[in-house]
């Protein structure tokens, strides 16, 4: 990606989702639970034990909660902290990663 892409603007969407605009033109829309899930730090991408085969995915109670964004830092011109209402903030999202999350929409639906 064009290292020179920057958000224009960034608006929280009601609760759980955070739209982006970039200076691309396009406006993406992320939504807590998969930024959450998508949490670049040492914790959230450690190997994680191999799950047991026999066993089926189960919703946990954390799943079931809503999730919100609790806060933004920007880090520079690196990224973006992200904090979380699970009380879990210590990703730094780059700016081509988040540039990759989301889903892309066009600016005439909104
Ligand atoms: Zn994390």
């Amino acid at each position: 990606m064009n290292p020179k892409i920057r958000p224009l603007s960034i608006r929280r969407q009601g609760d759980d989702e955070l739209l982006i605009e970039w200076s691309d033109g396009e406006t993406r829309l992320y939504t807590a639970r998969e930024l959450r899930k998508a949490c670049p730090c040492a914790v959230c991408t450690r190997e994680k034990p191999p799950a047991d085969p026999t066993a089926l995915p189960v919703l946990s109670q954390k799943d079931l909660e809503p999730l919100r964004i609790a806060q933004m830092s920007p880090q520079g011109y690196y990224g973006y902290l992200i904090g979380f209402s699970d009380g879990h903030g210590t990703g730094t999202y780059s700016l081509p990663y988040l540039k990759q999350l989301g889903t892309p929409i066009s600016p005439s639906e909104s």
